[in-house]
Parts: C-alpha cells; sequence; structure tokens
C-alpha cells in the first residue's frame, strides 16, 4: 500500500440503517444475519450513496461487495420505473443495450460470485433491478441472450466484455456506475489493454470505485486518470505488508503436478510447503524430486543438526522449497516468507492463520495458497467460517476440475440416511464408490 492512500474521516456507523439504506435492502440484510457492517461498509457506504467515486484498499473476505452493491442497487432502485414496475412484471430499467452499472472483476468465479451475491441482496426488489454476469470460457450466445433488452448491472471479466460489445450486445455509453474490483489483479493478470479499450467506451461522467488488495504503480497511474476526486478508505495501515490469500481446486491426484506447475511458472523462491505427517514430508519431497525440484523437509523426526542444516539453507536462500509439519513449523525462526502452501489442510482453522502468517514480509506481498480437492471443500469451509473469512475458488488453467467426477464424489461422501424406524441415522462414507469413481481417471503423481 501507498502512503497516497489515506483514512477517511467518516464516522463509522453501527447498523446499516444509519449508513442510510433503504427498507429493501435493510431486510435482506438482516434476513442474511449480517449483524452489523464490516468497517470498509461502514466507512464507505454513506459516500458511495452519496455519488462519490472511491478508492477502497481491501482484500476479499472483507465485504467490499456488499461495500458497492448495496449503494449501486440502491441508486438504481430510485431510478423512474424500476421499482415502480416490479410491482407488475419485474422488468427492469434499462432499455436497448445498455447497462447501467458495469462492474469489472478479473475471474470468471469472481463475475458469477458477485453477481450471485448482488442477486442475493436484491431479492426484496422483486426482480426490477436485472443483473447479468458475463465471462470467458463458455459459450457467448446464452450471455448475448441474457443481454437482450439491457440490463441494469453488468459484471464482466475485461476481454468478454469487449467481444460482446463488438457484437453489438451491449453497449457502454450509458454507465452510471463502474466498479473495478480487485484491481491489481485484473492488471497483473494482463488485462491492461482491454481496460484501457473499455475506458474508452465509458461516458466521462459517471461514478467509479476501485477496489484493490494492493496499490503497485500501474494501479496508481490508473486511479489517478480515473478517478475523480476520491475518497480513500484504506483498511491497512500505510506500511503493514499485505497477505494475499488465495484457493486453487484441483482434482484429486494432481496436487503434486499442480505444485509443481505453480513452483516453475512463478520461478518461486522460499516456499514453504505444508503438510500433515511427517511421511508426507519426505513422500512429497520424493515426488517433486523426479519432477525436478529439489525440496528440504523439515518435521519432528529429524535431529536438531539437521534441522539447523536445512533452516540456515532456507533462510539464506540456498533451499527453494521447504515441506514442513504444523509442528516443526511452529519452531521455524525465519523471517516472513513470499509464499506459503497448504498441500494438505491443516486439521485446526487457527493452524491456517498461523501458517498463512508465515507469508508477508513487510512492505511485500504475501501470497498464501491452498491446494483443495474435494475431500478437502467441506473442511475448508468450516476453516473459512471459523475463521471468518471467505474465499473465491480459482481453478489453474490446465488443472481444471473435473464438475461431473466432483460433483458424484461430493454426492458419495453425504451421509447415507438408514431406513426409516431404525433408530439413529448413521454417518457412512462410501469410500469404495470414491474409489472407483477415480480409478483410472486421476493422473498418476
Ligand atoms: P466479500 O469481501 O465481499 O467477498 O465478502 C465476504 C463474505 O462476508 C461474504 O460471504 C459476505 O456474504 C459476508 N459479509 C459481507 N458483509 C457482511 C456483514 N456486514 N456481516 C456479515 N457477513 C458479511
Amino acid at each position: 500500500m501507498t502512503s497516497e492512500l489515506t483514512t477517511s474521516s467518516t464516522t463509522p456507523a453501527n447498523t446499516f440503517a444509519e449508513l442510510g439504506l433503504i427498507s429493501p435492502l435493510l431486510a435482506r440484510l438482516t434476513e442474511l444475519e449480517y449483524q452489523q457492517p464490516t468497517p470498509i461498509q461502514a466507512q464507505a457506504i454513506p459516500s458511495v450513496l452519496a455519488g462519490r467515486d472511491l478508492i477502497g484498499g481491501a482484500n476479499t473476505g472483507s465485504g467490499k461487495t456488499a461495500t458497492f452493491a448495496l449503494p449501486l442497487l440502491q441508486q438504481l432502485s430510485k431510478q423512474p420505473g424500476v421499482v415502480k414496475s416490479s410491482a407488475s412484471k419485474g422488468t427492469h430499467s434499462s432499455k436497448g443495450n445498455y447497462v447501467a452499472g458495469l462492474i469489472l472483476v478479473p475471474t470468471r468465479e469472481l463475475a458469477k460470485q458477485v453477481a450471485d451475491s448482488i442477486k442475493s441482496y436484491a431479492v426484496h426488489f422483486n426482480g426490477a433491478i436485472k443483473t447479468v454476469a458475463v465471462f470467458g470460457g463458455v459459450s457467448v450466445n446464452t450471455q448475448m441472450l441474457a443481454l437482450r433488452g439491457g440490463t441494469d448491472i453488468l459484471v464482466a471479466t475485461p476481454g468478454r466484455l469487449l467481444d460482446l460489445i463488438s457484437s453489438n450486445a451491449i453497449k457502454l455509453d450509458r454507465v452510471q456506475t463502474l466498479v473495478l474490483d480487485e484491481a491489481d489483479r485484473m492488471l497483473s493478470l494482463g488485462f491492461t489493454e482491454e481496460l484501457a479499450a473499455l475506458l474508452a467506451l465509458l461516458p466521462k461522467k459517471k461514478q467509479t470505485l476501485l477496489f484493490s488488495a494492493t496499490f503497485p504503480e500501474q494501479v496508481q497511474t490508473l486511479t489517478q486518470e480515473l478517478l475523480n476526486n476520491p475518497v480513500e478508505i484504506q483498511l491497512q495501515s500505510a506500511d503493514s505488508s499485505t497477505l494475499v490469500q488465495r484457493v486453487f481446486t484441483v482434482n484429486k491426484g494432481e496436487k503434486t503436478a499442480l505444485l509443481e506447475h505453480l513452483i516453475k511458472q512463478h520461478k518461486w523462491r522460499q516456499t514453504l510447503v505444508f503438510v500433515n505427517a511427517r511421511n508426507h514430508c519426505e513422500h512429497l519431497a520424493e515426488k517433486l524430486a523426479k519432477r525436478d525440484i529439489t525440496a528440504e523437509v523439515f518435521h519432528g523426526d529429524k535431529g536438531q543438526g539437521e534441522r539447523t542444516r536445512v533452516l540456515e539453507g532456507f533462510k539464506a536462500g540456498e533451499i527453494d522449497v521447504l515441506i514442513a509439519t504444523d509442528i516443526a513449523a511452529r519452531g521455524l525462526d525465519i523471517e516472513k516468507l513470499p509464499v506459503v502452501i497448504n498441500f494438505n489442510l491443516p486439521r485446526s482453522p487457527s493452524d491456517y492463520m498461523h501458517r498463512i502468517g508465515r507469508s508477508g514480509r513487510a512492505g511485500e506481498v504475501g501470497l498464501a495458497i491452498s491446494l483443495i480437492d474435494y475431500e478437502d471443500y467441506h473442511h475448508f469451509k468450516v476453516i473459512e467460517k471459523k475463521n471468518k473469512i471467505r474465499l473465491e475458488r480459482e481453478q489453474v488453467e490446465g488443472f481444471e476440475v473435473d464438475e461431473e467426477i466432483t460433483a458424484e464424489l461430493l454426492e458419495a461422501m453425504k451421509p447415507v440416511a438408514a431406513p426409516e424406524g431404525s433408530g439413529k441415522k448413521k454417518r457412512k462414507k462410501k469410500k469404495s464408490v470414491n474409489a472407483d469413481i477415480w480409478a483410472g481417471y486421476t493422473k498418476p503423481e
């Protein structure tokens, strides 16, 4: 984060009503059991409702989607024809191929997630506000159909949006509010040119809200060019480190290949990989060695001399990959690291925080990545819930999850109800079914 960002002087409100939100939204927030605004919501929503531009320094998990979605819905609901028409047919305000609120996001997962959140916040507008998500990697035709007659809110990844504009499925000249979500990721994923092309198509007069976890030079340039006297809200202090948490879903049996891919692609140095057992450390190190990655292990069975040697090598940057168990890692006396990877999830949610806290050197962006296969999905939700975080599930190109097989496997993991009248319901994991489905499918590690 740069020191150019200052904290807003707004006095944070304790309730959503105090923020000035209208009753259809307040009713929904009560249903969703949002008891009070998160810090960014409390600080930003009044300014956004007042039509100000905004720079928000916040991570996923801070409640930033509602920060822009709630005021956007409120503003659109007050325009003639939006809420009124809901009582009759649930038609929406935009006419033709126009969009009123445009939200640009870096990934398709985020596009879906943000659109789902907006639709959920808007349920008491009874269909009056139309929200559509468009993103690459799927057929464009369904998205064109969805955009017929325009949309009030469009959540889009930049590349697909440009395609839709060039085929006249949508126009940007009536955009009133632009949201750039995860601006840093958008730029780091190579969307700079697409963004420039899109921004050129937008009207000059509009409200712009920009959210970013970090503020590298490219993002600063963008904010200077795009925002008009913005309110600046920074949730991290200027010199603290920033930790980005990511979760990659992967097919069972493909974690090692994905780990290899990530390490080689990003040329990571000083990567700390967590596994759950001592023998897993050795096992994974051997598998990586076969893939030309030299890794050292750090666990409770190692003698003190060996531990010291490994640690010194890792600290000095001579060892790129260190595979460790939680118990050994607790005693690790090392500076914070650029990358920490959960190859296996920790059993305890508090160990998750402990592990990821190993990353994020002061003033630098730290990265904590969890690799999860279907067997981890449920446990990862528990970790999120306990730690009050919610992370977007991402997939790495070339390692996409087979959705069909995964759905079958998840179904097979569900507890099986005992026959009626036989007393207690039994929890049963159909292990053999899982094994059958994967047989012949998984790539050998
Ligand atoms: P986000 O940072 O927008 O991805 O939000 C993270 C998670 O927090 C989502 O699951 C939201 O539904 C939830 N959330 C957002 N705001 C609140 C709130 N004020 N109270 C409780 N949960 C919230």
